[in-house]
C-alpha cells in the first residue's frame, strides 16, 4: 500500500459514513486521545508498570499507532494536505538539516551522553533520599 492510497482510503471510508463532516479541531482531539494511548503503552514497554506482557504491549502499540495514523491522515485530508507529498518534503528538509553524517552521529552521541548524565542525577537523588531516610 502506498501512502497516498491509504490517505484516499481514509477519506473515502469517512465520506461513505458521513464522518468527514467534523471540524479539523475535532479530529485533532481524537488524534491526541490516541496519542495518549500510545504514550501509556510506551511507558508500559519501558517497564513503568511491571507484569505487562511485552509482546502484548507491542501488539497493542501497533493498534494504537494505527488509530493515531488514521486521525493524522484524516486531519491532513480535511485541510487539503497530501501526506505523501508532505513526507517527501520532510525527507528533503531532514537531508538538508543534517547533510554531514559524521556530524549527525556526533550529535546523537552528545545527546546519549546527556541522557547518561540525567540517569546519573536520578541515581544521586534516589541515593540521597535513601540515605536521608536512614538518618
Ligand atoms: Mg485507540
Amino acid at each position: 500500500m502506498h501512502i497516498r492510497e491509504y490517505q484516499e482510503w481514509v477519506e473515502a471510508w469517512d465520506k461513505a459514513r458521513g464522518w468527514d463532516k467534523v471540524l479539523p479541531a475535532h479530529t485533532l482531539v481524537h488524534a491526541l486521545e490516541e496519542m495518549g494511548e500510545v504514550a501509556r503503552l510506551v511507558l508500559a514497554w519501558e517497564g513503568y508498570k511491571q507484569a505487562e506482557d511485552r509482546e502484548r504491549v507491542r501488539q497493542e502499540l501497533a493498534e494504537e499507532l494505527s488509530d493515531l495514523f488514521v486521525f493524522l491522515f484524516k486531519l491532513a485530508y480535511q485541510v487539503g494536505i497530501d501526506v505523501e507529498e508532505a513526507l517527501r518534503q520532510g525527507q528533503s528538509k531532514a537531508d538538508a538539516r543534517f547533510p554531514d553524517l559524521a556530524e549527525a552521529i556526533a550529535e546523537g552521541e552528545r545527546y546519549r551522553q546527556q541522557l547518561r548524565a540525567n540517569v546519573a542525577r536520578i541515581h544521586e537523588v534516589s541515593d540521597g533520599d535513601a540515605s536521608s531516610a536512614r538518618c
